[in-house]
């Protein structure tokens, strides 16, 4: 049994009475000070982990004015406060040991889009992404780029005015900014927009803290004119935190947003932003250049510069070797063909964007003259070029650069790459020769590393692979840092190029040298305590404190190495969460990740979940718990004898009693087991699987509700059950049956069992049974037409007609199908982490599907999530010890089988479909939804994919009172608008039970099977 871990952090106690004060004051939003939430945002991307004390969730300006007031009454004067979006600072920008104040949770709202002005008023939680497809519509886009646009914030783009690919044509987020609302410490509102000398000086005779900043940054700007233009470097990436070389705009009005921009959460909480929009350029193209040399690709795309193009970024050969190894390549391995005995070490990604069709055709005619040219010289390290036309082709591959960003993080063994230098500029003609050096300083030190850039700006993204977990490893850091620095220096460039300065900022006095004090002095108008985000950018000049050190600020690694190895290696899983928080997708039309888009909480995320993990290891380790151990003598545990103990716990507990491991679980417990993250974290962290491990162990210590029960053995009591459907349906028919149900089996709007019996419609319709014996029977030829279906409990017992229908199908393609005998799965016990009993159901069903598979013929599953289960669970719970039949999935069998899908002419009255994907088929096995579409093309139908995220369902989540709501949430946010779409009524078709019976569940919609349609399609064929 495992033990309590009630010892956690505890919260200070002048925190806890600001936060209890707070509450008093009518502040309408959440406030946080529970230890799972404090873990959950202790980091964000980069080497930090910093405990907060809680989280403050605003819901509106008002409640952050109630926060600041309140932080300025004298008793809580030392009160510590940080701002922050959506979290994925690489620098520890939104760290703190304060409070975190969370602005994307609520203030996410678009208040104003103005097309005809071409602006938007937006809350600064609003995610980049949302804004652009909020405004897609009218033509319209907000232009700064970044990787993160999925789930970085405006507000936090803002305070680190990002910027990144298209940079060069577009600049960076300041030059978007039309005006600003601020909450400035002493609780007031300032609205920031560029003034007159009027203005100005009738805010500057006030007495507030707006006055006070307004009087001090002027007169730094009027007094220190000569130093600031020798100190600012003319990059195409302007200095920030604080710019004081752009105080005074082209025109000569004051810009108080030259300074807020990029201030890092240090001067106050930006709430509102109106910002200017663009009309989308109507044509795009890709130029894709392949080199044999990274530093070929990198001297050529100075030449590529004169070729006036929109943007250039190049990419190294780890990188892409990274992107191949993940679903993203299926979109765009078109564009990067590599002919054998080629070695890409290198790729430009040359962008043209144009109104005009026939301009974007010259002037990639330009350059492919060029590159044709060159090719015949058989000059430069070119070894080749693909063009991608359109918005949607050229969408895909910078998708697939955007990720490469986290895909990095995802390298083989303990070392991976880690953000600390990983944003320098220099100006572009540098460019090359810079990162030649800082190669050999890199290489000096033995460490792998990838990197891409936007080389048309100078800006040089790298991840040196250390393994912070090793205490050697850790001066490295300051080593490669310095170093670094220095060679910015002598390339007139910045450490800080792109991604914003956070710890990193003790290298700001250096580098302002005698105007550091004006920068102080800016700290100090706008917080003269200190309280906001303190330690980065300036220190308040009065006070004397000093920056953060990047080597003085705790490590995630310091707190990774306290978990033994054999415990992480068993977590292996959510180990490596590096938060670069690709799992924060904002998009409800993607399948990442149901229960954080369902509750905007993020413990309920994978991030969340896997932070959570880790403390938890961290925590069992300081008991001294072996989990390894713990889970082996789990499994041969005798449930009568820990009955009591585990009473006594559970009784506890509902008593109050406080334990790490709750907190943890009702996280755990949020889990959809969808599998999103799987298919599509960059660094492939698998909750479900950890999930699985952590509840065995849980429950060792604490009793199982009833549910858990049934769920996990729904499989092995179905067959009985289907004995009696009608008494069975009657029953769940019933309403006070649902009720008791809900109430007190925690189960609700239980499925019904179909009216087929499946053994009586096989023997009536002339299926046969797979056996060893029938298989070995069949002729030569016969068995090249063979093929076994095998058996899942949700489409056998509870959609037998699909099973029919599928059988149907098969035989009117002319294959002979076999059903292989009904075993259980084991998924839904993998899901509850009944581990001991889903190894055994899974031996089980291997040995029956073994001695089936003697003679090679192929398996075909229905359901997607429990054919899956075979290449996932079934893999990782045997390793290499036992061997695992590939069961297909029905698309991609039929897909190799192109003979038999003889095109035929068109006789249905619909030929076009709408494809509802499942999730877990969409991001574990992303190639097979294309096999859908080429199976319907062959049989001279058409299938469109429609872009949805998760239905909700997952299974029997979606069946257990507890997650009710949630499950329908989450249904709405994509899945409801397209199901009662009039345009596609009777044209969708969903490929999951769960999504099936969602929809019936919440819409009365009935959504067949493709192979239903299919089915419907050959049979009029045949009869005409
Ligand atoms: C994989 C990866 C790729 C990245 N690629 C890029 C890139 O291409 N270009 C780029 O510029 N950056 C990039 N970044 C860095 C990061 O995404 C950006 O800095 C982004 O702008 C941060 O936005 P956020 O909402 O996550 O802010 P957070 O990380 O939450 O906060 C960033 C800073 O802003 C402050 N802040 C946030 N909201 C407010 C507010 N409303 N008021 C006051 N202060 C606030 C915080 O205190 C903090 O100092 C990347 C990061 C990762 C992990
Ligand atoms: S779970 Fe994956 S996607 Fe989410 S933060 Fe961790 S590594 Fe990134
Ligand atoms: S399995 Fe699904 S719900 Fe669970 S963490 Fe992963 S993406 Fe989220």
């Amino acid at each position: 049994m495992i033990p309590k871990l009630s010892e956690v952090s505890p919260i200070q106690t002048k925190y806890l009475s600001f936060i209890e004060r707070l509450n008093a004051s009518g502040f309408a939003g959440d406030t946080n000070p529970d230890y799972a939430n404090r873990v959950v945002l202790s980091t964000d991307n980069s080497i930090y982990q910093v405990l907060p004390q809680g989280v403050i969730y605003p819901k509106n300006t008002d409640d952050i004015q109630r926060l600041v007031r309140l932080s300025n009454q004298e008793e809580f004067h030392d009160i510590v406060l940080s701002p922050r979006g959506g979290g994925t600072g690489t620098n520890g920008q939104s760290l703190t040991d304060g409070l975190i104040v969370d602005l994307s949770k609520y203030m996410n709202r678009i208040l104003e889009i103005n097309v005809e002005e071409g602006w938007a008023r937006v809350e600064t939680g609003v995610v980049k992404d949302q804004l652009n497809k909020a405004i897609k519509p009218h033509g319209l886009f907000f232009a700064p780029e970044l990787s993160t646009s999925n789930r970085a914030t405006i507000g936090g783009m803002i305070n680190t005015d990002a910027s990144g690919q298209g940079s060069v044509m577009y600049g960076k987020t300041r030059d978007h900014v039309l005006s600003l609302k601020t909450v400035l410490l002493d609780g007031e509102l300032l609205e920031s927009f560029p003034i007159d000398d009027e203005t100005l000086s009738s805010i500057q005779s006030g007495s507030d803290y707006s006055a006070h900043a307004h009087r001090t940054v002027d007169a730094i700007q009027k007094t220190k004119a000569q130093e600031i233009q020798d100190t600012f470097p003319e990059l195409n990436r302007c200095l920030t935190g604080y710019d004081l070389a752009h105080i005074r705009t082209e025109d000569g009005l004051f810009n108080m947003n030259s300074v807020l921009c990029g201030s890092e959460g240090t001067l106050g909480f930006i709430v509102e932003a109106k910002v200017n929009l663009l009309p989308i350029p109507t044509y795009a193209a890709l130029v894709n250049i392949r080199y044999n040399s990274f530093e070929g690709s990198l001297r050529h795309a100075r030449e590529l510069l004169a070729v006036n193009p929109t943007s250039i970024e190049t990419v190294d050969s780890k990188v892409l070797g990274l992107a191949k190894g993940d679903i993203i390549w299926n979109s765009v391995a078109e564009f990067f063909p590599e002919k054998t005995g080629e070695n890409i070490q290198g790729i430009n990604l040359v962008e043209y964007t144009d109104n005009s069709e026939q301009n974007l055709a010259d002037r990639i005619k330009v350059l492919t003259d060029k590159l044709d040219a060159l090719a015949e010289q058989g000059g430069s390290n070119t070894l080749g070029y693909t063009i991608a036309m359109g918005h949607s082709n050229v969408n895909k591959i910078w998708a697939m650069r955007k990720k490469s960003v986290g895909l990095l993080g995802n390298a083989e063994g303990e070392k991976r790459p880690i953000p600390f230098v990983e944003d320098t500029a220099v100006p572009p003609e540098n460019l090359a020769d810079f990162i030649m050096e800082f190669r050999a300083v890199l290489d000096s030190y033995e460490v792998q590393y990838g990197m891409f850039g936007h080389v048309d700006a100078g800006v040089l993204h790298v991840r040196p692979a250390l393994d912070l977990k090793d205490e050697s490893q850790e001066p490295m850091i300051r080593e490669i840092t310095d170093k670094v620095v220095a060679l910015t220096q002598k390339y007139n460039g910045l450490l800080w190029g792109e991604h914003g300065k956070g710890v990193r900022s003790e290298y700001a006095p250096a580098f302002f040298g005698d105007l550091y004090s004006s920068v102080q002095q800016v700290k100090g108008a706008f917080d003269p305590r200190n309280q906001l985000n303190p330690g980065k950018i300036a220190t308040p000049f009065e006070l004397g404190v000093d920056l953060l050190k990047i080597d003085e600020v705790p490590l995630r690694g310091q707190f990774d190495r306290q978990i033994p190895i054999k415990n992480r290696e068993q977590f292996k899983e959510g180990m490596y969460c590096n938060g670069n928080g690709a799992c924060y997708n904002f998009d409800p039309n993607d399948a990442m990740c149901p229960s954080w888009k369902g509750t905007r909480d993020r413990k309920h995320s994978p991030k969340g979940r896997a932070s959570l993990m880790r403390e938890w290891l961290r925590g069992m380790s300081e008991q001294g718990v072996d989990t390894a151990k713990a889970s082996k003598s789990v499994k041969h545990s005798n449930a009568l004898i820990s009955f009591f103990p585990k009473l006594k716990n559970t009784i506890e507990k509902r008593r109050g009693a406080y334990d790490f491991s709750n907190e943890v679980h009702e996280s755990m417990m949020g889990c959809l087991a969808c599998k999103s993250c799987v298919g599509q974290c960059p660094i492939k962290v698998d909750v479900p699987e950890f999930r699985a491990k952590f509840l065995e162990l849980y429950y060792s210590r604490y009793l199982r509700p009833a549910k858990d029960y049934l769920i996990g053995s729904l499989e092995f009591m179905v067959p009985t059950m289907a004995i009696f459907p009608r008494t069975y349906n009657w029953l769940m028919d019933r309403k006070w049956a649902n009720k008791l149900s809900s109430k007190y089996l925690g189960l609700t709007d239980n499925p019904k069992l179909s009216k087929y019996n499946l053994k009586k419609e096989m023997s009536l319709r002339g299926i046969r049974l797979a056996t060893p014996l029938a298989i070995e029977s069949l002729s030569y030829k016969d068995r090249s037409r063979a093929v076994i279906v095998v058996q899942d409990a949700f489409t056998s017992y509870f959609e037998t007609q699909l099973v029919l229908d599928t059988m149907e199908l098969l035989s009117r393609l002319g294959f002979q199908a076999y059903l292989a005998p009904y075993m259980p799965n084991g998924k839904p016990l993998h899901v509850h982490g009944f581990m001991r009993a889903f190894n055994k159901t899974a031996r089980k069903n291997l040995d029956m599907l073994q001695s089936l598979s003697f003679y090679g013929l192929p398996f075909i599953g229905i359901d997607p999530s429990m054919t899956l289960t075979y290449r996932s669970e079934y893999t990782k719970a045997f390793g290499h010890n036992r061997q695992i039949p590939k069961i297909h999935l029905m698309q991609e069998w039929l897909a190799e089988k192109k003979d038999h899908l003889i095109k035929q002419p068109l006789m249905c009255e619909e030929s076009t479909y709408h494809l509802m994907t499942h999730c877990t088929e969409k991001t574990n096995a992303a190639g097979s939804i294309k096999d859908w579409q080429q199976v319907y093309s062959l049989l001279g139908l058409e299938l469109k994919v429609e872009n949805v995220g998760c239905c909700g369902m997952a299974g029997t989540y979606g069946h257990e009172t507890a997650n009710k709501d949630t499950s329908k949430t989450i249904y709405e946010l994509s899945w409801k608008e397209k199901v009662n779409a009039p345009e596609l009524s009777n044209k969708l078709v969903a490929t999951g039970y769960s999504c099936r019976s969602q929809a019936k569940r919440f819409d009365d919609a009935n959504l067949p099977h493709p192979i239903q349609v299919l089915l419907k399609h050959v049979r009029e064929v045949v009869i005409q």
